[in-house]
């Protein structure tokens, strides 16, 4: 029987995702699963996403015998040319050799890449980056993450590091301490810790603000819960996000500035719950600091994949991997 069927996985620190596409690209099955509540170890996890792919096989009445591929997209630092995973922050894997590990379970290629820089990919390939050759992507959750896209292909830069765009400086001196060591990085600003930040900051001065419910000891929060607190017209909420776009506006125009693109896109959660509402805000910061000589040639939207962006994102990878070896 033809091998025709990939299998993309999208490994995140609490879940994974995982999709069966046909030879045709359809998506024909998808699952879920928390990769937390079997305990954090490098094992572990593995064991996770060997698991979701034999339930994706068992969904989509497949044998292993049948999968053309696998590919995924892992938070960190990854050698996608080796298939390791160098450095990951919220994952226990240090120079962690997966391809290995998973090519021996499946007896089929073994794919990954940075989870935003695939996630930024599939845009360019599936979604609203389609038909654009330079793409700046953002993808605003938990962190800032990035992603770019030169010339119709993947930039990583040296080290398979590029792409950092959370950690672009936005506020010089004073700024807000960030997870990286430095100060100032727009991931301070514009992710969910970085508004709930604000928001508590704000409640600490005797502000009154119906978020301070739905930040959990993280730092995080649901996406729909700000979504929920903007509607209900919450003044620190919609505080937090005018500062957060603002923020994003400098780090855009900076970066329309140094490549000129043509397309930015900005995804993940808080995106998708309420990037419209965003994006009203974005704009306008943009304009402002983009060059007036650049910024008309440049797109910026939000993206069309929604949690699916990684998912699709490794379906790309699959197909620039067969294409490589075909030439
Ligand atoms: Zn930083």
């Amino acid at each position: 029987m033809a091998k025709k069927y990939n299998i993309c996985l999208d490994i995140g620190g609490t879940k994974v995702l995982g999709a069966v596409f046909n030879s045709k690209d359809k998506l024909v099955c998808k699952v879920k699963r928390r990769s937390t509540e079997q305990g954090n170890d490098t094992k572990n996890i593995e064991a996770v996403i060997i698991e979701v792919t034999r339930l994706l096989l068992k969904k989509a009445n497949i044998k292993k015998s049948q999968i053309n591929a696998i590919s995924a997209g892992v938070p960190g630092i990854i050698d996608s040319d080796k298939g390791i995973v160098v450095f990951t922050p919220n994952l226990p894997w240090r120079n962690y050799d997966l391809r290995a590990a998973i090519e021996k379970e499946f007896h089929a290629k073994f794919y990954l890449g940075n989870d935003v820089n695939v996630g930024v990919l599939g845009e360019y390939k599936y979604g609203a980056g389609k038909g654009h050759k330079n793409i700046v992507g953002f993808f605003l959750g938990t962190g800032v993450g990035g992603g770019l896209i030169l010339n119709g292909k993947l930039y990583e830069g040296n080290e398979f590091k590029a792409g950092e765009l959370g950690h672009l400086c936005v506020v010089s001196e004073g700024g807000r301490e960030c997870g990286c060591g430095n100060h100032g990085c727009l991931e301070s600003y514009s992710s969910k810790k970085g508004m709930a930040k604000y928001i508590l900051a704000e409640v600490e001065k005797g502000r009154e603000s119906s978020m301070v419910a739905s930040i959990d000891e993280n730092g995080v929060f649901k996406s729909k819960a700000l979504k929920a607190a903007v509607e209900a017209g919450d003044q620190v909420s919609i505080e937090a996000i005018e500062q957060a776009c603002h923020y994003l506006g400098i780090a855009t125009g900076s970066m329309i500035n140094a490549l000129s693109p043509d397309c930015v896109i900005y995804g993940g959660g808080v995106m998708e719950a309420m990037g419209d509402y965003f994006l009203e805000r974005i704009l306008p910061e943009v304009d402002k600091y983009a060059m007036p000589a650049i910024r008309p040639s440049v797109e910026v939207k939000k993206a069309s994949l929604g949690d699916y962006s990684n998912i699709y994102g490794s379906l790309a990878l699959i197909k620039m991997a067969e294409k490589k070896k075909r030439k």
